[in-house]
């Protein structure tokens, strides 16, 4: 019978497919008393050799798909697996206590997690995680457990899980993958982030969706409204592959009218829509047809799903690559925003009970100099082409301002004093997601060369809403009055210092949100490739004066709901896709910077 589930929307698309249950955590270890050691020790080593050959295989497999760098994790893990210390100690166990091995690995991993966990050393927390990977593998082995793997799918289907992980998600084989329904998550999770990335429809925070789903049952998936539905009946079924079709029509039919130029509101006021680049393989050469430039890449996602640093050389490359792609448009290379949910393990970051208030981004890379100097060095030395800008996250106030800049000043002249080339006008500027920092504007607007508002952080931090946590999800509200005034105040400060200010938080991807954020006074906006067709020919439908007027109007508005009710009225009259296609064919090529309008 059909049933309809409702979580979070956080990558849009319909998918439909069977169910496919994705790694079931839930498995139990048992104990028991062995009479026969030999045999004990034989099952361990047919476990060790099939682990072995699983590890192998998925190392070659991320070698090939990914690179050596990405794949180095899994030569790690091998190496667990021929440590001579942990390997007597199981095999003395047997032989001594006689109790079965699965039950001896679960004590050994404890026992390991509380030597190795409390030391605040990135070595032993990395070598401790990557224990316990290899334990979990093993034990699935003896158990006969479904093996621990990168997200594989045999035939294409719709992948339930508790939850998976970024590295899960990078690693992921996208080909038979329709869509992703996991039990928690929420939009700004950065496994959500890489979904959009990867194009993939999804829905998060679905509670105990993957118990209550069984495998191979037909699902719908909604991925813009957040919706699951189980066994539909052949109405539904028919209802939304209609959907289907259209969505997809609509979306080749505006990657047709993207190809037209720059983004223009209907009465001429470019607003320069670009792209968030997560991963190096969005950097495809088409983007350079389709976005105005990079707004956002993050650069974190070279530091993470791997055990040593990325040398200078190799951000280098990948800097360049992303300025020569684009080239002459203007790439925004994000300095390194690690901690909080983007956790590195092979970085002294210890677990720390408020990681989203943590030693996260510039905190950290003021404090690792050692890290932080030679991203830095990389960045300037790819922006020959001199289309790349550098951009701090997290920035909290002048003083961290004036810290980064003052590392960028000195890293400039090491490479001077090298004689490195590279572009000795590069801009600087500074993320607003911190309310200390929305305060402050009117001071750092002085001493940046452009703002971007990142409304991810900036709703959890101004709502105290944590942007992982499903149980409050209903609470993070970008449409909250107080976060429209903070973008109102970034923007008037932006403004009167003559700096352009950008948005590349979530929000800037929601079409919903567009009209607003331009009557606001956002300069540009900065989304997820995929969203970039639907935000422009949004744009193409508004009328900058009526954005400014339907702003003014928000302001003075009291609740979410309403601000809400507003925009939603005005976005439904846009919708449609034969206004999408008119009014876009239609549109004038007159240009105005919103920044001259005065
Ligand atoms: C943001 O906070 O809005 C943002 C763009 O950065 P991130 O999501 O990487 O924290
Ligand atoms: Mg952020």
């Amino acid at each position: 019978m059909e049933s309809t589930l409702r979580g979070i929307g956080v990558s849009p698309g319909i998918a439909i497919g069977p169910a496919v249950a994705f790694r079931d955590d839930r498995f139990e270890i048992p104990r028991f008393d062995v009479d026969d050691v030999e045999r004990e020790l034989t099952r361990f080593e047919q476990a060790l050799e099939k682990t072995r050959t699983h590890l192998s295989t998925i190392h070659a497999r991320t070698a090939e798909k990914l690179g050596d760098g990405h794949a180095e994790i899994f030569k790690a893990h091998l190496l667990i697996l021929e440590d001579v210390t942990i390997l007597e100690q199981v095999k003395t166990r047997i032989a001594e206590e006689k109790i079965n091995v699965e039950h001896i690995l679960n004590e050994l991993s404890q026992y390991y997690v509380e030597l190795l966990g409390a030391v605040e050393d990135s070595h032993f927390q990395a070598r401790t995680a990557d224990l316990l990977d290899v334990m979990e593998r093993l034990q699935r082995n003896l158990l006969d457990a479904e093996p621990l793997q990168p997200v594989e799918m045999a035939t294409p289907g719709i992948l339930f899980s508790r939850d998976i992980s970024p590295s899960d998600t990078v690693t992921m084989d996208r080909s038979n993958v329709l869509g992703i329904a996991l039990d928690s998550g929420s939009p700004t999770s950065h496994t959500a982030i890489l979904a959009r990335a990867l194009e993939i429809p999804a829905v998060m925070g679905l509670h105990s969706a993957s118990a209550l789903v069984h495998n191979d049952t037909t699902v719908i998936l909604d991925g813009s409204e957040g919706v699951l539905i189980v066994d539909p009946t052949e109405d539904t079924l028919a209802s939304y592959r209609q959907q289907q079709e259209t969505l997809e029509a609509l979306r080749s039919a505006l990657r047709g009218i993207r190809q037209e130029g720059e983004t223009t509101t209907r009465d001429g006021v470019v607003i320069p829509t670009q792209a968030n680049v997560e991963l190096p393989f969005e950097l495809v050469p088409e983007l350079r047809e389709s976005a105005d430039g990079v707004g956002l890449f993050r650069t974190e996602y070279l530091f993470l799903n791997r055990n040593t640093l990325p040398s200078e050389e190799e951000q280098y490359q990948a800097y360049f690559q992303a300025a020569e792609t684009m080239h002459p448009l203007p790439v925004t290379l994000r300095t390194m925003d690690i901690g909080g949910d983007k956790f590195v393990s092979h970085l002294q970051i210890s677990k720390e009970e408020n990681p989203q208030l943590g030693w996260r981004a510039v905190r950290f890379c003021l404090e690792r100099k050692d890290i932080f100097k030679p991203q830095l060095r990389a960045m300037l030395r790819a922006s020959t082409l001199g289309n790349i800008q550098i951009m701090f996250p997290m920035i909290s106030g002048l003083e961290e301002l004036r810290q980064v800049k003052a590392v960028l000043e000195e890293v400039k002249s090491e490479l001077e004093e090298e004689s490195f080339p590279f572009d000795p006008n590069i801009k600087v500027g500074s993320m607003i997601e911190v309310p200390s920092a929305v305060a402050l504007t009117d001071l750092l607007s002085q001493e940046a060369d452009f703002f971007s508002i990142g409304t991810n952080d900036l709703i959890q931090y101004s709502l105290a809403v944590d942007r992982v946590n499903e149980k409050i999800a209903h609470l993070y509200e970008p449409a909250h009055p107080a976060v429209l005034r903070m973008i109102k105040w970034t923007c008037n400060a932006a403004w009167a210092s003559g700096i352009p200010c950008s948005l590349c938080g979530e929000m800037a991807g929601d079409p919903l949100y567009t009209e607003a954020l331009i009557g606001l006074g956002v300069t540009s906006l900065s989304m997820s490739a995929v969203s970039l067709p639907l935000v422009r020919a949004e744009i193409g439908e508004i009328d900058f004066g009526e954005a400014q007027e339907l702003a003014s109007h928000l302001l003075r508005l009291g609740t979410a709901a309403e601000i809400k009710t507003e925009i939603r009225t005005r976005y439904e009259k846009r919708r449609s896709a034969e206004a999408y296609l008119s009014h876009a064919a239609a549109r004038e090529k007159e240009v105005t910077l919103p920044l001259e309008r005065g």
